[in-house]
């Protein structure tokens, strides 16, 4: 690798090389920049538009790993069920250790051969920031109850005044059953 310019795998983005790194004294940092137009990772997550960066500083323990990423993926809308681009950020602070011990989660280990994957990790943090109940935007109108049709996007005549057939007869049930 000339000048060790290019250690990103550009098959596996987020698996580093990182074995020169802990030859350094402690403290040396080294930073590691992402672009991707698409990227899977782990087995089951597709993200699109990955960037951002991680800092690996050299401690006694290990390697500490800051860094911020960017990316996004494609959710559908809780309110219109409409496909939509979500950004994710991912905000690392983390510590691997090496050597790695029995002690240690392995997964938070760096391996012998100095190959740091990051995909576990970063993937993770992707998901825990996906939201349970995704919106296309804060205020989506969402499906018209009567008609199905995407509020955000066409005008019904199924305004929210109008009452429910269904509410209709049990309100009368309701007023039947007090007296
Ligand atoms: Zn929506
Ligand atoms: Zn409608």
């Amino acid at each position: 690798m000339p000048g060790g310019a290019n250690l990103n795998n550009s098959r596996h983005p987020l698996r580093l090389n990182v074995g020169f790194l802990l030859n350094k004294n402690v403290g040396y940092g080294r930073n590691f920049d992402f672009d991707h137009a698409s990227l899977r990772v782990g087995e089951d997550v597709e993200v699109t538009d990955l960037r951002g960066f991680i800092h690996l500083t050299r401690t006694a323990q290990g390697l500490y790993a800051q860094g911020r990423l960017q990316a996004r993926i494609n959710l559908d809308c809780v309110r219109c069920l409409t496909a939509f681009d979500q950004l994710l950020t991912v905000d690392l602070g983390d510590m691997f250790h090496y050597p790695p011990s029995r002690a240690d989660d392995l997964s938070m280990s760096i391996p012998e051969d100095g190959i740091l994957d990051f995909n576990p990790l970063v993937r993770e943090y992707l998901l825990l920031d996906i939201p349970i109940q995704p919106l296309c935007k804060q205020d989506c109108k969402g499906l018209c109850d009567v008609c199905g049709g995407n509020l955000n996007e066409t005008v019904c005549d199924h305004g929210p005044d109008e009452i429910d057939p269904r509410f209709e007869a049990l309100k009368e049930l309701l007023s039947k059953s007090e007296k």
